[in-house]
C-alpha cells in the first residue's frame, strides 16, 4: 500500500509507493510507429478488457461499457501512486506525520487513435478531453476527503510518460500540492500589496507588450511566461479572473481547445515534437474563489536536464530568452 510521508522542514509531502517500480511500458524499444503492436496497447479500441473497468467513457449511443465505440474514456490507472481506500487519517510516527496513500489516481484515454497529437487533433476531440477533466473533477468534488485534483499529462518517455497512446492523468489529493499552495501566497501577497490579482494583471500586461505572446483568444491567452524556467515554457491563462478549472463552460471550453491545439502545434513544428509536461493549477476543489488566484495551464517542453544547481537551489538556468522562444513559435 503507499503511503503519505511529510518533509518536517520544507512541509513538502511525498508519496511512497513501491509498487509502482513493476509497471509496465510500451516504451522498452525505440518507438516505430509503423512497427508497433497495437493488440497490445490497453488504450486502443478493442482492448478495453485490458484496462480496469471504465469510470466515464463519451461513446456512441448503444454501446456496452467497457467495449469500442467511445471517443473518450477514463478508467482507473492500473498501478496507482495513491488509492481511494487507504485511509486518510494522519498520525505521528516518532516526530514525523504520515497517513496511508488515500487519493485516486485516474488516466484519461484522449482518444481512439494510437498515433496522433495534441496539435493535430480536431478541436472537437480536444474540447472533449477537457469536458472531461471538467466532469472528473465536478465527480471527485463531491468527496470531502479529497482536497485538491491535480490534472497533467506527459508526452513523450522523456517526461515520464510509459504509454505512448494519447492519455493524460488525475491525481486527487487529501493535501493541496506545496507548488500551488507556494503560488497562492505569492498571489495573495501580491493581491494584499497591490489588490489586483496577479494573474489578471499577467494576462494585462502580457496582451499589451505582444513580446511573449504566442496566441491569443477571446478567452485565453498563450504567452511565455516573463520568468520561464525552462525553455519554450507555455502557460495559457484565462483573460477574465477565475479561480477554479472546473467552472469552465461551453465556449470556454471551445476557445481553450482552440488555444491548446494551437500552441502545441507552434512546439511540436519549432521543436520536432517535443517530450512535455502539461499541468493544470486551480484554486482547491476544498475552497471557495478568491480574488487572488486565478487557474492557469502550465506546459513545460523537455528540452533541457534538471541538474544537479537546479535541483539543489531550486533556481533555474533557462538557455532561451521568453522573448526569443515567442518569436520563433510566432514565425509560422
Ligand atoms: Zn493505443
Ligand atoms: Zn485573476
Amino acid at each position: 500500500m503507499p503511503e503519505l510521508r511529510k518533509d518536517p522542514i520544507m512541509g513538502r509531502w511525498v508519496i511512497v509507493a513501491s509498487e509502482r517500480e513493476t509497471r509496465p511500458t510500451d516504451f522498452k524499444f525505440p518507438t516505430d510507429p509503423t512497427n508497433e503492436d497495437l493488440s497490445k496497447c490497453p488504450f486502443c479500441p478493442g482492448n478495453e478488457q485490458q484496462t480496469p473497468h471504465e469510470i466515464l467513457a463519451y461513446h456512441q449511443p448503444g454501446r456496452h461499457p467497457n467495449t469500442k465505440g467511445w471517443w473518450v474514456r477514463v478508467v482507473p490507472n492500473k498501478y496507482p501512486a495513491l488509492r481511494i481506500e487507504s485511509d486518510p487519517a494522519r498520525r505521528g510516527e516518532g516526530m514525523y506525520d504520515c497517513m496511508g496513500g488515500f487519493g485516486a489516481h485516474e488516466v484519461i484515454v484522449e482518444t481512439p487513435e494510437h498515433n496522433i497529437l495534441w496539435g493535430d487533433m480536431e478541436e472537437k476531440s480536444l474540447r472533449d478531453v477537457i469536458w472531461a477533466y471538467r466532469d472528473r473533477v465536478l465527480e471527485l468534488k463531491k468527496d470531502p476527503r479529497i482536497r485538491y485534483v491535480l490534472i497533467f499529462k506527459n508526452h513523450g518517455r522523456a517526461a515520464g510518460a510509459t504509454m505512448s497512446h494519447p492519455h493524460s492523468q488525475l491525481i486527487a489529493l487529501p493535501m493541496v500540492p506545496i507548488r500551488v499552495s507556494q503560488e497562492m501566497a505569492g498571489a495573495k501577497a501580491y493581491y494584499d500589496y497591490k489588490e489586483r490579482c496577479v494573474f489578471c494583471d499577467i494576462a494585462r500586461e502580457e496582451i499589451a507588450a505582444a513580446k511573449r505572446l504566442i496566441g491569443q483568444n477571446q478567452h485565453f491567452i498563450a504567452v511565455e511566461p516573463y520568468a520561464s524556467r525552462f525553455p519554450f515554457e507555455t502557460w495559457i491563462v484565462p483573460v477574465q479572473h477565475s479561480c477554479h478549472f472546473e467552472a469552465i463552460n461551453e465556449k470556454e471550453a471551445d476557445s481553450l481547445a482552440a488555444l491548446l491545439k494551437q500552441s502545441l502545434k507552434k512546439l511540436s513544428s519549432q521543436l520536432h515534437n517535443p517530450p512535455f509536461n502539461m499541468t493544470i493549477h486551480s484554486t482547491p476543489i476544498s475552497e471557495h474563489g478568491s480574488p487572488h488566484y486565478h487557474w492557469h495551464i502550465e506546459i513545460m517542453p523537455k528540452l533541457t536536464h534538471v541538474a544537479g544547481f537546479e535541483s539543489g537551489s531550486g533556481f533555474y538556468i533557462n538557455p532561451t530568452p521568453p522573448e526569443t522562444a515567442a518569436q520563433l513559435l510566432n514565425r509560422h
